[in-house]
């Protein structure tokens, strides 16, 4: 009995520290730009671009320099995410040196950012494409899904906001370590159709936390797909404009709903 109650107290600290380990949290890096870890698990969503437009954060050049020398806690990324091709989500150089830096990281996205890299002078023979991933997937095609590098990996075209409808922008949700999912909605418009049609897709795998451009937030439509069809257990807004950093409660406060204003920011995902 005394070795069965031993036995029993090594497998639950164990268990312990296996709970420990599984830290997942969301770091914010600029406008859509978000690092998901979990564990030893991390992957990037819009992380490299260089256009502000004037109203945008772009990444800090400490960030930038961090994650391009894999400083901590910006090394060990797995996998790279990007929704579409705007210059406020992608710049091909800044992802191409980053490739170049960390010659085993992977890039996902639509065929319009792999045709941006091409376009940027990488030849098509080059090495570093055979770890760019493009997709052309249009809003009505069903989800493309693939596991990869301990990652499981699905994609929707969903049409990008205010009527730009030769831009392919993808809602990623990707799982980490096979328990944190994220869904990153890129400049998803708020048309509730384009989110239905996918119904299946959304309710095939519980998303953990979404991350949707912050006009989701206070538009009827926006509010509906986030809660019925989306049904995160939480949602961080994105794409605040920059005049919001250093003023973020105040910001959440107006939009109802949690935000992202100051690159370096983070949230912890386990809980609430
Ligand atoms: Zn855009
Ligand atoms: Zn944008």
């Amino acid at each position: 009995m005394k070795r069965l109650i031993a036995i029993f107290a090594t497998s639950l600290s164990l268990f312990n520290t296996a709970i420990a380990h599984d830290s997942a949290t969301a770091a914010y890096l600029g406008n859509e730009g978000v690092m998901v870890v979990h564990g030893e698990t991390k992957v990037l969503f819009d992380a490299f671009y260089a256009d502000s437009y004037g109203q945008y954060a772009l990444v800090p050049d400490t960030i930038v320099e961090a994650m391009m020398k894999g400083a901590p806690p910006y090394d060990g990324v797995d996998a790279i995410f990007v929704s579409h091709v705007h210059g406020d989500h992608f710049t091909a150089e800044p992802a191409v040196a980053y490739m170049r830096a960390n010659p085993t990281v992977r890039l996902y996205a639509p065929q319009q950012v792999h045709d941006a890299i091409v376009n940027s002078g990488v030849a098509d023979n080059d090495p570093l494409m055979a770890r760019v991933f493009g997709y052309d997937l249009g809003p009505e095609d069903s989800a493309i899904n693939f596991d990869v590098d301990g990652l499981q990996v699905a994609a929707v075209a969903i049409p990008h906001a205010g009527n730009r409808p030769h831009i392919q922008n993808f809602a990623w949700r990707v799982t980490l370590g096979e328990e944190t999912t994220v869904m990153h909605l890129g400049d998803a418009g708020t048309v509730v159709s384009d989110f239905s049609r996918h119904m299946q897709h959304f309710k095939s795998r519980k998303t953990n936390t979404a991350f949707p451009p912050y006009w989701f937030y206070g538009d009827a439509n926006g509010e509906m797909i986030l809660r019925d069809i989306i049904d995160a257990d939480r949602t961080i807004g994105v794409h605040v404009p920059k005049r919001a950093a250093g003023d973020g409660d105040k910001w959440r406060a107006r939009a109802g709903g949690d935000l992202f204003t100051d690159p370096g920011e983070t949230r912890d995902l386990i809980g609430k």
